[in-house]
């Protein structure tokens, strides 16, 4: 019998959702499969944040040591003005009484965690590689996938872990064409650099309108990279024109400037550590309206391909990791069932919207484009006279509140698994 043959659930997409998916699952006792278009995995993307709600779940699932080995456990996050004045700052994770950190690291590091643990755990054949899923049927007994090259696979379930172009999606809605263009442009790189602010802090400056960077480190420095640790940089402008979809699009930096020279404050000279990049990725900002329903009989959408969402709140991941979590224990429960995925939309579906409609709209930048408008984009004496500190943290506080990742809510909660 062939791999994948008569599994409980069909997971179609190895990234971060996937993955995570798989693993909760095997710890539920439930057989699946993932089935990963590419032919090979190659270590790409840049920075990821998992805020503590997520780590709450990779510690859950025994991998918090091997992530935090990896990664940087962020101590503070900092806002500055274009002009490099401190705005506010708020510890993170354990430094802020969270019994889980927040890590920053990068992707293909978490990613490499995930799929070294499902191979270890479910097996080599857990994850097949180059099977491109195109349709999938279904009847009252099962689902049937079809691949573009290779013979098609049943089981009980389906779940869409195929991020942002999803084609589970396609099929769910279907002529509802690429994600929206928010109006802004990204660009992102990974480089040594000397460590700044303690070497545990992200930061993020200026405004969209002229300018915005999120900085951070995410991966320790070493002998070889004489102590310099991996510092991963986004930077964000306004532009009319959307750039093509592609998470490996090659950016240019003749493209970002002016707007992001003479960034040279006391903590860090941003413009020379965005020169010295040698490989600038390019993408431009983009999610989709929440969908009314992801599921339809036994198939179902987790991560990306269920709720894209803009990179405001360092919530992607964290979302697709929880979505993962919740369904396992859906499934643990009623069984690999069209009762369970009903279950897992019911709770995951209004919870994620939310994050969605408010990285849209009232994520923790807002802080910047608060400071931005009412300052003018001038330099200010103090903040104070800008926007008072219990304003500043009731923006933030509002936001973790969202995203699910308030330090009461996240303690009190049982597991999901
Ligand atoms: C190559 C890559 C690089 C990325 N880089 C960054 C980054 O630098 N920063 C950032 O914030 N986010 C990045 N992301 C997105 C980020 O991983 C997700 O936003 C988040 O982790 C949610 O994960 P997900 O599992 O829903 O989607 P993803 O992590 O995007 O995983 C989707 C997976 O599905 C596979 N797939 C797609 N179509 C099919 C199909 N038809 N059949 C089978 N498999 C399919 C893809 O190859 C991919 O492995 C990247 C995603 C990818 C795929």
């Amino acid at each position: 019998m062939s791999p994948g043959a008569n599994d409980d659930v069909l997971i179609v997409g190895g990234g971060v959702g996937g993955l995570a998916l798989a693993l909760s699952l095997h710890q539920a006792g439930i057989s699946c499969r993932v089935f990963e278009a590419v032919p090979e995995i190659l270590p790409l993307g840049v920075g990821i944040n998992l805020l503590p709600h997520a780590m709450r779940e990779l510690s859950e699932l025994g991998l918090q040591d091997e992530l935090a080995a990896r990664a940087i456990e962020t101590r503070e996050l900092a806002f500055y003005s274009r002009h490099g004045q401190f705005i506010y700052k708020e510890p993170r994770g354990r430094f802020a009484g969270y019994d889980w950190p927040q890590l920053s690291i990068h992707r293909a590091d978490l990613h490499d965690v995930l799929l070294t643990a499902v191979k270890q755990r479910l097996g080599k054949d857990a994850v097949q590689l180059g099977h491109r899923c195109i349709q999938v049927d279904q009847d009252a007994s099962g689902v049937t996938l079809h691949f573009d090259k290779t013979q098609p696979r049943t089981g009980k379930l389906v779940v869409g872990c195929d991020g942002i172009h999803s084609a589970l999606r396609r099929q769910l809605v279907p002529g509802e064409g690429l994600p929206k263009y928010s109006g802004v442009n990204m660009w992102r790189g990974t480089v040594r650099w000397p460590a700044f602010l303690g070497g545990d802090t992200m930061v993020s400056t200026g405004w969209m309108t002229v300018g915005k960077t999120v900085i951070y480190p995410v991966r320790p420095g070493t002998p070889e990279t004489a102590g310099r640790p991996l510092i991963n940089w986004v930077a964000e402008i306004e532009r009319p024109e959307a750039v093509r979809q592609d998470w490996t699009g090659r950016g240019r930096l003749a493209d970002m400037m002016p707007a992001f020279s003479g960034l040279k404050f006391d903590w860090l000279d941003i413009t020379a550590m965005i020169e010295s990049t040698e490989e600038i990725l390019e993408y431009p900002m983009v999610d989709r309206d929440p969908l009314p329903r992801w599921s339809l009989g036994r198939l179902t959408l987790l991560g990306d391909a269920a709720h894209p969402m803009y990179p405001r709140g360092s919530n992607g991941a964290g979302q697709a990791i929880i979505d993962a979590r919740f369904l396992a224990g859906q499934i643990r429960k009623l069984g690999a069932t069209e009762a369970a995925l009903a279950a897992y939309e019911t709770v995951r579906n209004p919870a994620t919207a939310k994050v969605v409609l408010t990285n849209r709209t009232d994520p923790p930048d807002t802080i910047l484009r608060e400071v931005w408008q009412r300052s003018g984009g001038k330099r200010f004496a103090r903040i104070e006279d800008v926007i008072s500190a219990g304003e500043l943290e009731a923006i933030s506080e509002r936001y973790k509140k969202v995203a699910g990742f308030d330090r009461e809510t996240l303690k009190t909660r049982p597991s999901f698994v």
